[in-house]
């Protein structure tokens, strides 16, 4: 193929922006913060299912500390019925004493229960005070989900913003080059990872990094500067500099 000079060289530029495109492409999957806001959306499913265990412990005890109020409120209840009626001093002699004896008893109960509702209630302070560490934790890292969420987006539109503008940029430059040129680096550039064109320097190709033999570099010497050279390895477009 047949290319001016003055074409063959633009293609470097093209390949500038080509490749400035692929590299921000690159940054835009690779941000760290995605991977970060990954391992921090895993934590907080984590926490979460924690926080619902909890509060199933917190349900059941809560019902348990009812529980055992009402058996306490009962007793009381007795308690202060059985109170009236001594006080009221109706009754044989015998009523009255077998009620005086049903008090004690009553009064013995109580304390028991009283004693089973305290121990629930430390319990319960246990189970609260690990709730509040839980929803304290859930708080944190929502928040710094949040910032990082933020940090993505900023990331990601910088980025976007960068690529769109060198999209027009090399849409620009590849109008300046001869169609056939511009499909041939185009049809290399898709099947050689993003590279079509590269310098040759040096004796070296820029594209494969590998130095060409002595007979190659003198055969493209004599080649007319029209014509199009292409990497024996690589297979690239060399453009003499
Ligand atoms: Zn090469």
């Amino acid at each position: 193929m047949k290319a001016t000079k003055e074409h063959q060289l633009l293609l470097l530029s093209l390949q500038a922006f080509d490749s400035k495109i692929n590299q921000l492409r690159t940054q835009l999957i690779n941000l760290p913060e995605v991977k970060e806001l990954e391992t921090i959306t895993k934590k907080l499913t984590d926490f979460g299912e924690n926080l619902k265990s909890i509060q199933g412990e917190e349900d059941a005890i809560n019902q348990e500390l009812k529980r055992s109020e009402n058996d306490v409120e009962l007793v009381e209840t007795r308690i202060q019925r059985d109170e009236k009626r001594l006080a009221s001093g109706t009754g044989t002699a015998k009523e009255l004493e077998q009620t005086q004896h049903e008090l004690e008893t009553l009064h013995k109960r109580k304390s028991e229960l009283e004693e089973v509702e305290l121990e629930i209630m430390v319990r319960k302070e246990e189970i609260d005070q690990r709730l509040k560490i839980q929803n304290s934790e859930i708080e944190k890292l929502s928040k710094a989900k949040a910032d990082l969420e933020a940090s993505v987006s900023t990331k990601s539109s910088q980025l976007n913003d960068q690529i769109s503008k060198a999209t027009e940029e090399r849409n620009e430059s590849i109008k300046n080059i001869s169609v056939d040129l511009a499909n041939l680096y185009e049809k290399i550039r898709t099947n050689s990872s993003g590279v079509g064109a590269a310098r040759l320097f040096d004796g070296k190709c820029e594209g494969c990094n590998l130095t060409l033999n002595a007979v190659e570099i003198t055969r493209i010497k004599g080649l007319p500067e029209d014509e199009v050279v292409r990497c024996e390895e690589c297979n690239r477009i060399l453009v003499r500099v």
